[in-house]
């Protein structure tokens, strides 16, 4: 059998995943990762004695196979937890969604979100749903009460886009649905119901996030670091490094964020390079802060709709695990959304976010920040806008005659959580 050349861009969860499964079937492959260790966005640093994520990760699961293989990497180092989510609006905390949990919300805005939902449901026809852009599902779904007073206003802040321009291709069970009565017992009193996927997490009980590609990585052969491909040449099928070296492929599984091709790809057709321009996406500005003080409430993370809070979401990483954080300290992520669409002006960022953190109360002017720790995170969330499906097929299919395969969050440009990053590494392999 003639051996395949096979190189994997990228030493993220997706690259890892598809290096692994290859090798497990005695296929060789060789991982090049620009980064000086492996683990792309699910990478921990420690500082002072925290352990902080690049932004929040916690593990959800939906398919035994993604649970199996990360049990058997991790053994014992995974601890299951029960989601404790609230939302910050009406200067009160209620809990998570907000379309299921009215209680204590004044009541004028109780009257309107459920009149609005029951109208709404007289009017469900789920079919005709399905070609909706975001914004019209939301109101069909849960009227313009719950659409006004959350949906529109988080979902607007946090993909930096009106939602009309959204479509529902990426919806795939992410916003629960309550029925009436659901919401009807969690208007009337504080309802515990969990709703949705990730009503229960995963994470490690002692070490952060990056154990499970530092895990996976440990058994995998021939993974280069601090190695940056600067260019892939198509017609002479090799890549070139930052370093000047060259390296044949008979197939390429690229995990580097699509929009990169563009500048990686000598002599892309015209066609291609403006399929490329298409592809938005929104970046994340992520904050993690140490505090002096131990946080006991024991939320996970809480949602801030409100347009005048710099954050969209803030969660508490020693929530996750008693690790992450010394003891009688704290530690919280903070994240903030933007892009072209909506600028953010950085040199003023930390001040106005510590700030917020007052207003909202998760810190007080005498709370001393120990620790400190910024990611500024360029590709966070293809964004899925009615150019998003032709233009990526168009790229897709470019890049796939050329043997080179498309992989993971950003390189097949898609919204994947970790599961379907490494169920997606796994997926690629399996034809070669
Ligand atoms: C803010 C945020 C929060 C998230 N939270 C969660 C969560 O709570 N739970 C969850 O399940 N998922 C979460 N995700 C999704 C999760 O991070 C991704 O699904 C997963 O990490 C994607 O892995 P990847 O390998 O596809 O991409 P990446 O992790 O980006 O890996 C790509 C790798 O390619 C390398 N690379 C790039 N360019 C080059 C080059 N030119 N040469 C060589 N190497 C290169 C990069 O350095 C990187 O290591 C979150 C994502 C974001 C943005």
């Amino acid at each position: 059998m003639i051996k395949k050349r096979i190189l994997i861009l990228g030493a993220g969860l997706a690259g890892l995943s598809a290096a692994w499964h290859l090798q497990r079937r005695n296929l060789d492959c060789q991982v090049f990762e620009k980064e000086k260790e492996v683990g792309g966005l699910c990478r921990s640093k420690k500082i002072g004695g925290f352990t902080f994520d690049c932004d929040g990760h916690i593990l959800h699961f939906k398919q035994p196979y993604a649970f199996h293989l990360i049990k058997d990497v991790l053994g014992n180092n995974l601890v299951e937890h029960e989601r404790s989510a609230w939302i910050y609006s009406c200067n009160r905390y209620s809990r998570y969604p907000f379309q299921a949990n009215l209680y204590g919300m004044p009541l004028s805005i109780i009257k309107e979100c459920l009149l609005g939902f029951i109208i709404a449901s007289e009017d469900g026809h789920p079919e005709e749903k399905k070609n909706l852009n975001f914004s019209n599902w939301i109101n069909y779904t849960f009227g313009n009460g719950i659409a006004r007073h959350f949906m529109v206003p988080y979902n607007k802040k946090f993909w930096t886009i009106s939602p009309y321009e959204l479509t529902c291709e990426w919806l795939d069970g992410f916003i629960p649905v309550p029925s009436l009565s659901e919401l009807v017992d969690g208007t009337i009193e504080e309802s515990k119901r969990q709703f949705g996927y990730s009503a229960h997490f995963w994470y490690p009980q002692n070490s952060g996030i990056s154990c499970v590609p530092l895990a996976l990585g440990s058994s995998i052969k021939n993974i280069h670091t601090d190695c940056s491909i600067v260019e892939i040449d198509i017609h002479k099928k090799e890549i070139k490094m930052a370093s000047g070296n060259r390296e044949k492929f008979d197939f390429v599984i690229s995990t580097i964020p699509l929009p990169e091709m563009a500048y990686l790809i000598k002599g892309i057709p015209g066609e291609i390079l403006s399929a490329l321009k298409k592809l938005r996406w929104n970046s994340i500005f992520n904050l993690n802060l140490g505090i002096e003080k131990k946080d006991y409430s024991v939320r996970h993370w809480i949602y801030f709709p409100q347009k005048d809070l710099s954050f969209f979401r803030i969660g508490f990483f020693n929530n996750f695990s008693n690790y992450l954080a010394p003891q009688d300290k704290s530690s919280l992520y903070i994240e903030v959304s933007y892009s072209k669409n909506k600028r953010i002006d950085k040199n003023n960022l930390l001040l106005r976010i510590k700030e917020d953190l007052i207003k909202v109360g998760i810190l007080t002017p005498k709370d001393t920040i120990c620790a400190q720790d910024i990611n500024d995170i360029k590709y966070g969330y293809p964004i899925y806008d009615k150019n998003y499906g032709w233009a990526r097929e168009m790229i897709l299919k470019y890049l796939h005659s050329y043997n080179i395969i498309p992989c993971g969050r950003y390189g097949s440009w898609r919204y994947f959580s970790m599961e379907d990053t490494i169920i997606n590494g796994k997926e690629v392999t399996m034809h070669l």
